[in-house]
């Protein structure tokens, strides 16, 4: 479509508010509107945290030359023509504001190029006014430089942080968009540094290698659906890569980074069993749903977006990622030879990479040098040496094959044979082609905790009387809190009672923790009540029956019976999700029967 001027019933419709407040919201309409043109390589160059310089490149349908002047103008689109399109728009742009209000605030230079012009334009403008424009050579694509931010509103230009802040502003930006849209070849240079290269090899997991590293590419879970009216499909990260706060929930749909507390509920509500309160999953997964069940006019940035349906979508989504993380293995595994974890990927060609992208069509300022990008294995010279030997595809094969097994599975339970203990800790157990090993304390602790959940939310929790009762002498601030929490101690089976002056007689504990010192319990309880006043109530719960949990289980260096440890280990098998402690540590390690041959170079 040709560019044109919206008309004033259309941009009366849409959702109002400033595109540009800083420099990474100009990187992010400029670089949408790259992805909007079709490129499939886009370079961002930025200096300063991009308050004196942005560049960004791409190998894009080019605007036609007739078309320059009107797309800086205020309102003027080629991605919509009327009101009704808004129901359906499958562009990342449509407010047509962009250009017009990043030319009136910087200094804008323009070079772009349609496949069936022969010239490239040159088009300057500053401030808003047109400086010049010229025919030159240039490749297919565009490249805008925008200079010197709010170099015209010194008002604006206080507000905008630190070139580091800024920059790191623009980091996120960019990370968002290679994840968005794992078809496109990114390059992020800043201040002549190469920071990220993305293949464009439509591979995700690549992305997440290139953006995350290593630990958290090789602890994916692959998830992909087709619901009615919509579909999904990307990773979820096994709990073990769990995260302080939400920035790693990244989702994307129609190829839109958004947040969305309909989904981001979804996801934490099926991660609840898995990850201990105040840990949030990673995930990077992408959602195609038909535009129409879709309102993305609802917020400036585009930031936010409407469903048409969204219980239906929050249902399917926690059930997805709830049957992922249930049903997959999610057993770190202990590395024999660190290459082994990740999949090397050699049909990647890095050459091949440099020839997607658009030379720059501008005067390059300094050469780049790509040493330091973080790029996948295969690209680093000493592991490639590595993949070249002929064990290469070998290693990948069982490293694939072990990640679909799932031996937790209810049918598989029966056949695990316990083989026995090693450092009066950890149990070896042998299940087919995998040794595991079971750590006794931290299997025991989510075992107790697990029943003890399960007595709390069955209202079935019983008390062990002692006899004699243990006393115990407080401070003012610990009877405080004994007082303000009484009724929560007597819910989860404890039996306190005044012992005169500042003691108190702890006559009865929960059955279940039986196992544990009543007063060294008791005191650690204290501790987490007065550490969690700003807890919500379910969180406060969890954490200190996680604390019991941790004082009742047995200890590592602690001899069990094999019998013992057999019914510990069956009953943990039994669990939802057996492979994590209530602390989020792991409970089992695995190793292969291949990985043990290989240490023994029986296979090469
Ligand atoms: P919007 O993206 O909402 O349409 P913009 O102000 O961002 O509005 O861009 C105005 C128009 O300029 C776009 O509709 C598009 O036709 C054209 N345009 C902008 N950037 C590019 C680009 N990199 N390649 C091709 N066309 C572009
Ligand atoms: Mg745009």
């Amino acid at each position: 479509m040709s560019i044109r001027l919206l008309d004033q019933s259309t941009i009366n419709k849409i959702a109002a508010g400033e595109v540009v407040d800083r420099p990474a919201s100009v990187v992010k309409e400029l670089v949408e509107n790259a992805i909007d043109a079709g490129a499939n390589a886009i370079t961002v160059e930025i200096k300063d945290g991009g308050i004196s310089f942005i560049r960004i490149t791409d190998n894009g349908c080019g605007i036609p030359s007739e078309d320059i002047e009107i797309a800086f103008k205020r309102h003027s689109t080629s991605k919509i023509r009327t009101a009704a399109d808004l129901a359906s728009i499958s562009s990342l742009g449509f407010r047509g504001e962009a250009l017009s209000s990043i030319s009136a605030v910087a200094q804008v230079e323009l070079v772009t190029k349609t496949a069936d012009s022969f010239f490239a334009t040159r088009y300057r403008i500053n401030g808003g006014a047109e400086e010049g424009r010229e025919e030159i050579g240039a490749p297919e694509g565009t490249t805008f430089i925008v200079r010197n931010l709010f170099y015209n509103t010194p008002a604006r230009k206080k507000f905008l942080k630190t070139p580091a802040t800024e920059g790191n502003y623009i980091s996120n930006v960019i990370e968002q968009l290679c994840l968005s849209h794992p078809e496109i070849s990114f390059r992020y240079i800043v201040n002549n540094q190469p920071k990220i290269q993305t293949m464009g090899n439509n591979n995700l997991k690549d992305v997440i290698y290139v953006i995350y590293g290593r630990e958290t590419a090789a602890n994916l879970i692959e998830i992909e659906e087709s619901f009615e009216k919509f579909s999904v499909k990307g990773y979820i990260g096994k709990p073990s890569v769990s995260r302080g706060n939400r920035s790693f929930e990244n989702y994307y749909i129609n190829g839109r980074y958004i947040k969305s507390n309909i989904i981001s509920k979804a996801i934490e509500e099926a991660y609840s069993g898995f990850l201990m309160q105040h840990k949030y999953p990673f995930c990077a997964f992408h959602i195609t749903i038909e535009p129409e069940q879709l309102d993305v006019n609802v917020h400036p940035s585009k930031m936010e977006l409407r469903f048409a349906n969204g219980n239906y979508i929050f249902d399917c989504i926690r059930q997805l990622v709830y049957d992922a993380l249930s049903h997959r293995e999610l057993i770190p595994k202990a590395s024999v030879d660190s290459h082994i974890e990740h999949k090397p990927d050699t049909s990647v060609n890095y050459t091949r990479v440099h020839e997607n992208i658009q030379p720059d069509l501008t005067v390059k300022e300094e050469k780049t040098d790509f040493k330091n990008t973080r790029m996948p294995e295969p690209f680093e010279t000493k592991r490639s040496e590595e993949y070249s030997k002929k064990v290469e595809p070998v290693v990948y094969k069982q490293a694939e094959l072990f990640d679909d097994k799932m031996l937790l599975r209810e049918e598989n339970k029966a056949d695990i044979s316990v083989i026995g203990q090693v450092f009066d800790t950890y149990w070896i157990i042998q299940y087919e082609e995998n040794m595991y090993i079971i750590d006794q304390h931290a299997a025991h602790e989510k075992v107790l905790f697990e029943r003890f959940m399960k007595d709390y939310r069955e209202c079935a929790i019983t008390t062990q009387y002692l006899s004699p009762p243990s006393v115990i002498s407080l401070t003012g601030h610990e009877e405080d809190l004994i007082k303000n929490n009484m009724q929560y101690l007597e819910n989860c089976g404890f039996a306190i009672e005044p012992f005169g002056g500042n003691e108190y007689a702890v006559r009865g504990i929960p059955a279940r923790f039986s196992a544990a010192d009543p007063k060294d319990m008791l005191f650690e309880i204290l501790d987490a009540l007065d550490e969690n006043d700003r807890k919500t109530t379910s969180e406060v719960i969890r954490d200190r029956i996680a604390t019991m949990a941790c004082k009742a289980a047995v200890k590592g260096n602690n001899r069990i019976s094999y019998a013992e440890a057999k019914s510990l280990i069956s009953e943990l098998m039994k669990l939802d999700n057996p492979y994590n402690c209530p602390h989020g540590r792991p409970t089992m390690i695995s190793m292969s029967k291949y990985d043990i041959e290989k240490k023994f170079k029986r296979v090469l």
